[in-house]
C-alpha cells in the first residue's frame, strides 16, 4: 500500500498574488491566509518541521529535530496507476522520484 508524506516548515498558505495589493490596503495577511492541512487529502500525512537536509543519494529527509523519513523505493506498478490514474507511469514515477516502473497493469 502507498502512503503520500508533505513535510513543511508550517501550516500557514500564503495566497502569494495577495501580497501585492496589501501595501495598498486592499486585503490583509490574514484573508490571503489559509492553512495547508486543509488542501491534502486525510490519507496525506503532514509533518509540520523544518527540513534539515536532503539526502538525495540514500533516498532520506532529514529533520531539524534529527527526525529522518524514508521512502520506500519499492512500488509497484499497479500501485503507481493508483496513485496517478490516467497519468504516464515512467513520468509520474520520475517526478515523484521512484524507480522507474516495469511491467504492465
Ligand atoms: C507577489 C507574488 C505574486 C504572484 N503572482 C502569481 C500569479 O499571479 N500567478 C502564478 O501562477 N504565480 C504567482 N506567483 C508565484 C507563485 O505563488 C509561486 O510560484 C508558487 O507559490 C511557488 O510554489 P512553490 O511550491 O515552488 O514554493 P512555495 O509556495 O514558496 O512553497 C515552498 C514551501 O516550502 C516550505 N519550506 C521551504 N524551506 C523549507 C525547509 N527548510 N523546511 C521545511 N519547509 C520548507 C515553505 O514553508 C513553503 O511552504 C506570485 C508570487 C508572488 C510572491
Amino acid at each position: 500500500m502507498w502512503s503520500v508524506t508533505v513535510i513543511d516548515r508550517d501550516d500557514a498558505h500564503y495566497y502569494q498574488p495577495g501580497f501585492l495589493f496589501i501595501p495598498f490596503g486592499f486585503t490583509t495577511i490574514e484573508k490571503i491566509t489559509r492553512k495547508k492541512s486543509k488542501f491534502l487529502p486525510k490519507d496525506v500525512e503532514f509533518i509540520i518541521s523544518e527540513v534539515e537536509r536532503i539526502d538525495a543519494e540514500g533516498s532520506v529527509v532529514i529533520l531539524a529535530d534529527g527526525r529522518k523519513i524514508n521512502k520506500s523505493g519499492v512500488i509497484s506498478t499497479k500501485e503507481l496507476y493508483e496513485i496517478f490514474p490516467g497519468g504516464p507511469a515512467k513520468k509520474a514515477a520520475r517526478i515523484a522520484g521512484l524507480p522507474k516502473p516495469v511491467g504492465c497493469v
